[in-house]
Formats: structure tokens, sequence, C-alpha cells
């Protein structure tokens, strides 16, 4: 399905010499607004040499030997892998100490991102883009509602007009690994190479390098941490959990057991200490019904916004000339006089350009954020989900 590099050339060169502004139009949705985050060229088939989807990515390949040699992981902490079971699940309990800071086992946060400022609702949606994506996306449309995305390399590249719908729309498009296996059960390289091997996918279809990730299973200890801080990430995990993921088809979760979770969240939402970031899927299609069943419900009750937008970040990705809005008033758009910066994607070695990035949009001269921005949230992050660290990592689907 994905392109070999030796073919790689030879698109590149076609892209080059043919510049088109149609081949967004067609691989977009026709009743989707334009982008208000202007989007590279894509011809409807991915460039890069991508990784088999599901499987933990390759730590052999030559990119991957190019990321690594590219990091610093001198301050990585040394907290051992913890193994898989021979069923495939994560060892549990694991056999690793309490200063590894482990979420799972211990509610231990270190920097992590948990909640959002009082009366604030950090809104995300993790396991996209899927088939029930759109659904989702086209209701949030109907608000203007955005949202954080955390996104999975693997759907990324196999649903990629749902991912440029998204990035094009003003979500925050955030990593969430490659194969969606637990963090702390993989090595350094491979966690690395699920990282950047996504991170590539979004750079590739989007144009910009995400900052923030969310573990699955909410599964990091400081090992994984020291990794993210590396690559230059921030982490995100949550204080309230619809559990939606046990909707699966043959789950035990009802849409009646979720809408009742969000019902206790607005009954207390008056003693509220915190605002909240929220853990929902747009993995089934039942997630993406309870999703936009419960929206309305959040709106009425909290600001809503991305994560990035609570926390202040107008730049959420390493593309500092990409604004999205935040709490505080910036504006989403691609600063003026930087516009080849959203034309030109390299993809892993492979660069294809384009001259039809051409679009701009209301630059916001914010640059507001701020470490201590970020730490004031993560230092009132008292609120941890208790009942979500004390399910097993084994009995947990997503
Ligand atoms: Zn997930």
């Amino acid at each position: 399905m994905y392109l070999k590099l030796s073919v790689i050339a030879a698109l590149v060169a076609v892209a080059t010499a043919a510049p088109s502004t149609t081949t967004t139009a067609a691989a977009t949705p026709s009743s989707v607004a334009a982008p208000i985050i202007p989007l590279p060229p894509f011809s409807g088939t991915l460039v890069g040499a991508y990784p088999t989807q599901d499987k933990i990515a390759p730590t052999d390949t030559p990119l991957v030997k190019q990321w690594l040699a590219e990091l610093n992981l001198t301050s990585v902490a040394t907290w051992p892998v913890v193994p898989f079971t021979a069923g495939g699940d994560p060892q549990n309990p694991k056999a690793i100490p309490e200063a590894a800071c482990d979420w799972t086992e211990t509610n231990c946060i270190n920097k992590d991102i948990t909640t959002c400022p009082l009366g604030v609702w950090g809104l995300t949606y993790d396991d996209g883009p899927t088939e029930f994506s759109g659904k989702l996306y086209d209701f949030l449309d109907t608000t203007d509602q955005k949202a954080t995305l955390f996104y999975i390399g693997s759907n990324v590249v196999e649903n990629p007009a749902l991912a440029r719908r998204a990035c094009g729309a003003g979500h925050q498009i955030a990593v969430h690994t490659w194969s969606h296996n637990p963090s702390t059960s993989l090595t350094n390289e491979q966690f690395i190479a699920e990282i950047k091997y996504t991170e590539m996918a979004i750079k590739e279809l989007c144009g910009f390098t995400p900052r923030y990730f969310r573990p699955p299973y909410g599964d990091i200890d400081d090992r994984i941490r020291g990794l993210l801080w590396a690559m230059g990430y921030t982490s995100v995990i949550w204080d309230y959990d619809t559990n939606d993921w046990m909707m699966a088809p043959g789950g035990t979760r009802t849409m009646a057991q979720v809408d009742a979770a969000f019902a206790q969240w607005i009954a207390v939402a008056p003693t509220d200490k915190t605002g909240h970031v929220t853990l929902e899927h747009e993995l089934y299609a039942n997630t993406v019904a309870a999703a936009i069943e419960n929206l309305p419900k959040i709106q009425a009750t909290w600001k809503a916004m991305p994560v990035s937008a609570c926390i202040n970040d107008a730049h959420p990705y390493h593309e500092t000339n990409i604004t999205l809005a935040t709490m505080n008033g910036a504006k989403a758009g691609i600063s003026t006089g930087n516009t080849t910066a959203s034309a030109t994607v390299s993809v892993g070695g492979a660069t294809a350009t384009s001259s039809a990035g051409s679009s701009t949009a209301s630059g916001s001269a914010d640059h507001s954020t701020s470490a201590g921005t970020v730490s004031n949230v993560v230092s009132s992050s008292v609120t941890v989900m208790a009942a979500a660290a004390a399910v097993a990592l084994g009995q947990m689907l997503f």
C-alpha cells in the first residue's frame, strides 16, 4: 500500500513539476469548509516508507537509526522495560519501583497535563482517525468546536483524508503512538520509532509536527517521559474517563452508563476545584455516538476546547508559524510570509515541494506560551482518576 523509497524521487519530481491546488479538495469531503490551517499538497498516496500498520514499529530501518543518532538520551531514566506476558498483556503488577513514577501503578504524575483551569473542559478524542471520525468531525463543525485528537500513526496512514480534514479544521493534532501498544513495554528504540513514524505521517499529510502526546492506556513512567522530553513532547493524561472504550462491539458499557457518567460530572461541577481533561474515543460507531450525545451537555456546563487552548499554548506544533486558537485569544492561522513552510514537506529524507502553498490566514502574534503557564496547570493537577489507575492494564482494551 505504501511506496518504497525507490519510487519516491519520481513522485517528488512529478509533484514538483505539476503542483496542483486541486488535490486538497479531491482528498477532502466536498461539504467541508476550506482549511483554516493550509495543508501541503497530497496526491492521495503517501510517499513515506511507513511500517506495517498496527505492529510495533521496527528499530532497524535507516530512518530510525537516523532519528536515534539525532537524539540526546543521556538524561533519560533507566527504569526497566515492563515485560509482556505470554498472553501479550503487560506484566501486572509491574515489577518496577515506585520511584519510576508509573501513572497506572501509583497515580504518579511528573509534568503531565491532567486538567484544565476551573470552568474549562479539555475535549479530547483518542485512537483516530477511523471510519467513524467523519461523523464526529461533522458534528464538531456544527458549533465550530475544536478538540484535541490523539492520533494513532497506523490510523493516520489508513485514513489520510480524515487526518487532513482535522488538521485543516484547526483541531489540535497530537500523537498516540504508531501501534497503540503500552509504552512502558516498549524499548527506548521502539518507543522512539513509534513516535517518529507517527510524526512523519502527520507531517506528510498536514505539514506540521505535534508537540503533545497521550500514552495508550495512560501507560507512562519516567523512562517514557524522558524519551518524550528528548523529542520535545509534553504528555497529556486525563482526570475524567468516560470508559467509552468498553462500548466496543460486544463490549459491556452502554450509552446510558456513559451518559450517567456525564450527568454525575455535571452535577458536581458547581463544586469543582479545577477544570478537566476527558478521555473519549473516535474509535467505534457507538463511542462517536456517545461523544455526539454528550458534547452539548459539556458545552452547556464548561468552556470546551483543546488542551493546548486551555493552557494557552498557541503553538502546539514545532512549526511556530502555525497558530491554534487559545483561551486567551490567539486566533488560528498560519503566519503570512511563511507560506512555503506549509508547502514543503520533508518525509524521511525525501522532500515534496509545491508552489501551491499560497494560502494564508490571519496569523496571531501571540507567543504567550510559557513553561510557567504549563507548570501552573500541571502543579494543580492533583485529581487523578483512581478508578482508571486501579484497572489492570491487561483488562483494558483502549
Ligand atoms: Zn488509545
